[in-house]
């Protein structure tokens, strides 16, 4: 896309034209007609995290999005915000500007057309439609306050003025897409306090040996942090063992605690239940049935009916129970080690893969630092604060987008109160 030049003050500067940045672009547009909306962004391709989000598909919201899908600052504000721009709002949104959505397992709704293209692609055109000005390849190195406007300096030029400024320059995930966590800067100059932030939805980095030789193989897991100073927190759904570690679904989503724990210098460990929803007895009794009606049965066939038969020899010779050990010939003691083995197996993480695989980024500008009904922030006038910047970040699943877009909607409803009727 050409960059749209601007000239002299605009009403509104969106600074970051991400998801968040983009859906401000749109509503702020449809409310001030008469006014002038500029998206800034560093990167020279717009969208560039919306394209590679859900595989590639772009799991663009939930059908249920609750408060509990999210961690970090207040519930209270995410409450309102979410409340404000629901998941039905979202997906008569998405249809208007042409992309239908469609559920699949985990109530997760992707585009019908199965490509994240089709979702950036709607919203730059929307974006576009609304005579908003895009100006790609200018990052915003500093914004000051002017009187009652902004200063924003653009990297070229004279600084752009503007009379409120929307911070949507994201997190520090995934940086190559332009998310480099600049926009931090930018918001403690303007007076904003900083949560720490740590990776999140991050895959884990394991030492030892075992999940060298599993790599690419996937299956259902309980994975379970129990750390210092806090009740455990547990995590189901699939797990991918990889060359480095472990990644999946149960993995990302508590990953963002551990590295939370780490800051925090409070001791944690990782485990994985390769039984979840059976318990010590249950699964004692599995293996005595099997050793009843099939004696001769291997070990680890018989392991197999748990987890993929690869991941059932790995465990059988990490224990050192022998190779050809069948059902009938399972010492006591070796049945009660493998049962405890399977329900909690270790998983020794020696760090994550960071930002550059990181999904998302814990941690960012306090939720108490925002007026819930505005996004307005309540340390700078006319500065407003939407999507991942703020200390908010959802679970896998379209939550984090939802944010964005409810974060968004409330934004321009505060702006558009800023400027009067
Ligand atoms: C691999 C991957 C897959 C994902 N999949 C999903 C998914 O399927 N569903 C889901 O809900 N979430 C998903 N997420 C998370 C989701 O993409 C983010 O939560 C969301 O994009 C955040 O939107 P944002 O607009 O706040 O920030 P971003 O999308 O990060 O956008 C910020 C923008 O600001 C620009 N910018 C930054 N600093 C400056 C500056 N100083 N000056 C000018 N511009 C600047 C950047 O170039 C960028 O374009 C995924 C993330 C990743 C990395």
């Amino acid at each position: 896309m050409k960059p749209t030049e601007t000239t002299g003050p605009v009403d509104v500067a969106i600074v970051g034209a991400g998801a968040a940045g983009l859906a401000t672009a749109i509503f702020a547009a449809r409310k001030l007609r008469k006014r002038t909306v500029v998206a800034l962004d560093g990167a020279r391709t717009l969208g560039s995290k919306i394209l590679v989000s859900g595989g590639g598909r772009c799991n663009v919201t939930n059908r249920v999005v609750t408060p509990a899908d999210f961690n970090g600052g207040s519930r209270n504000t995410t409450k309102r915000v979410l409340a404000a721009f629901t998941t039905e709002q979202t997906i008569a949104f998405f249809s208007e500007i042409g992309v239908e959505l469609v559920e699949e397992g985990g109530g997760k709704l992707f585009p019908t057309s199965n490509t994240a293209t089709t979702v950036r692609d709607a919203l730059i055109r929307e974006v576009e439609r609304r005579g908003v000005h895009i100006l790609t390849g200018r990052r915003v190195s500093g914004i000051e306050r002017s009187g009652e406007a902004f200063l924003i300096d653009t990297g070229s030029g004279d600084p752009l003025r503007a009379a409120c400024v929307v911070l949507a320059t994201g997190g520090r995930s995934l940086p190559k897409t332009g998310s480099d966590g600049g926009g931090y800067t930018l918001a403690e100059r303007l007076e904003h306090s900083l949560v720490p932030t740590t990776p999140g939805l991050v895959p884990l980095v394991l030492d030892g040996a075992f999940h060298k030789g599993l790599s690419g193989i996937a299956h259902d897991a309980e994975v379970t942090l129990a750390a210092q100073g806090s009740k455990p927190v547990r995590t189901r759904g699939p797990i991918l063992w990889t060359h480095f570690g472990v990644s999946g679904p149960a993995v990302l989503d508590i990953s963002r605690h551990w590295h939370r724990a780490r800051l925090e210098h409070r001791r944690a460990t990782l485990s994985a239940s390769f039984l979840p929803g059976n318990d010590f007895a249950l699964a004692e009794k599995h293996l005595l049935d099997l050793a009843a009606s099939r004696p001769k049965l291997r070990l680890h066939n018989a392991i197999s009916t748990f987890v993929p038969d690869r991941v059932a020899k790995t465990i059988i010779q990490e224990l050192n129970i022998h190779s050809t050990t069948s059902m009938i010939g399972l010492r006591r003691e070796d049945r009660r080690r493998l049962i405890q083995a399977l329900l909690a197996w270790p998983l020794p993480v020696l760090d994550s893969r960071g930002y550059q695989h990181a999904e998302i980024t814990a941690g960012g500008v306090p939720l108490s630092e925002v007026d819930p009904s505005s996004m307005a922030s309540r340390r700078c006038p006319g500065l407003y604060l939407v999507g991942e910047i703020l200390d908010v970040d959802g679970r896998i699943g379209g939550f984090n987008f939802q944010w964005a877009w409810s974060s968004a909607w409330v934004a321009a409803a505060g702006i558009g109160k800023q400027f009067g009727p």
